[in-house]
């Protein structure tokens, strides 16, 4: 996208706005079964990005294309909104209820990761209520491998999965549960990992893992999902790594350690949300005033955390490094003048309002447009939408550089 296109979507449509390219996410896409073995299914991680054309992207096409992951009732509808089948989805999550598994079972969906001994149980009595069955794979929380990097979901006490120390004391009881069979195990170690041999250890890791658990405790290994790991910059600028010695990597620790994965006795699974869609995005967003107060300057958007929250929710609070870069033409021709470091502030009446300290940008006016760029990830849905009541952002979505759609989530109250 050239700096002018995205002016000019500014002038249309207004501001904030995201801007998705679905280009990038079918190459995005491409690169990622190119870094994974030809037998490998990947899971959309439908939380990074539910917008229904950029999920339906990811599901058509002739050659190898995206399951969905979920984990609500909403990201069932996201995923069936964008064409994917309840039976090409895996249901996450460690509170699942009977009334929205029931909803889900209705939907089509037969394959569930179980996080507990009464998840599993409540996944077996709602099957067997609906006379379906339920494949589940059996969420786990090993011990870790080496990686250091990034959101660590396993190996520490927390509300995900069986614990491995524990799991022989109830294996027994796992896979005698009525209406759920287990099929395997599932795994989401790490999230972000840009550190390729990192990524790969953790994968040998839990392959190791499952196999052992295999062999000692009998665990069915016919369905394994690895997890995931894969990185992208957020909100910064950046470029998503290719990963070149995965797929090799990965094909050495299957033959070794789940032999039938070649032949499809042994499914082997990986998910994704960041990696998919993150470069797809841009959000662009104007400047409505500027204010200088002894040294600093402040330039106020009008988008703030409201609609790039992103991982505020996760514990981690922005300022992350948002590195947003001044579109040309400006609508203000002819100011400008030193670059010089300014505080990014969003709109809202709370300090906290803050997306970037001390960034180096021409000496910005009202009316300037700024690119945050790599926000196709964890944007709107993962922002603090409804706190002070603004409207939610525009969301433009281009194929082959033409407009598909433009839409915005809608926030309404209704009484029960
Ligand atoms: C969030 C999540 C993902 C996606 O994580 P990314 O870092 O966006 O790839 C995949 N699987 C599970 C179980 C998750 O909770």
């Amino acid at each position: 996208m050239t700096a002018e296109a995205y002016a000019r979507l500014a002038r249309d449509y207004g501001t904030p706005l995201y801007v998705y390219d679905l280009d990038r996410v079918l190459s995005a896409r491409q690169d990622l079964f190119d870094a994974l073995p030809e037998q490998a299914v990947l899971y959309y991680a439908v939380k990074a990005n539910p917008h229904p054309e950029l999920a339906s992207a990811l599901r058509e096409g002739n050659g190898r294309t995206c399951r969905a992951e979920i984990s609500s009732t909403g990201e069932l509808s996201a995923a069936l909104a964008a064409g994917f089948t309840g039976s090409d989805c895996l249901y996450t999550g460690p509170g699942k209820t009977a009334e929205e598994l029931s909803t889900a079972m209705r939907a089509g969906v037969h394959t569930f990761s179980a996080e507990s001994v009464g998840d599993l149980r409540r996944l077996g009595r709602v099957a067997l209520a609906h006379d379906v069955r339920a494949e589940c794979m059996l969420r786990l929380n090993g011990t870790p491998g080496r990686a250091s990097t990034s959101i660590r979901m396993t190996g520490v006490p927390s509300q995900f999965g069986f614990d491995v120390e524990t799991l022989p004391e109830v294996m027994d009881s796992v896979l005698g549960v009525p209406g759920a069979t287990v099929v395997g195990a599932h795994c989401f170690p790490l999230s972000n990992s840009a550190d390729e041999d990192a990524l790969i250890s953790e994968f040998e890791h839990t392959a190791g893992l499952m196999a052992h658990l295999g062999r000692e405790l009998g665990l069915p290994l016919r369905r394994v999902d690895i997890g995931g790991g894969f990185a992208a910059p957020y909100a910064a600028a950046g470029v998503r790594p290719v990963y070149k010695n995965v797929r090799e990597a990965l094909e050495h620790a299957f033959d070794r350690h789940l032999p039938g994965w070649r032949t499809g006795e042994t499914e082997v699974a990986f998910e994704s949300g960041r990696y998919l869609v993150a470069d797809s995005g841009v959000l662009l967003t104007s400047v409505t005033n500027v204010k200088t107060t002894g040294d600093l300057t402040f330039a106020v958007m009008d988008a703030g955390i409201n609609a790039l929250g992103g991982m505020s929710g996760l514990g981690r609070l922005l300022p992350s490094p948002v590195t947003p870069t001044l579109v040309h033409p400006r609508p203000s021709a002819g100011v400008g003048g030193e670059p010089r470091p300014v505080t990014i502030a969003g709109p809202l009446c709370t300090p906290g309002d803050i997306l970037a300290k001390n960034v180096v940008l021409p000496q910005l006016v009202e009316g300037d447009v700024l690119a945050v760029p790599n926000i196709g990830a964890y944007g709107p849905t993962a922002s603090l939408l409804l706190f002070l009541g603004r409207p939610a952002p525009r969301e433009v979505v281009l194929r082959d550089g033409e407009v598909l759609s433009v839409s915005r989530l809608d926030t309404n109250r209704t009484y029960a």
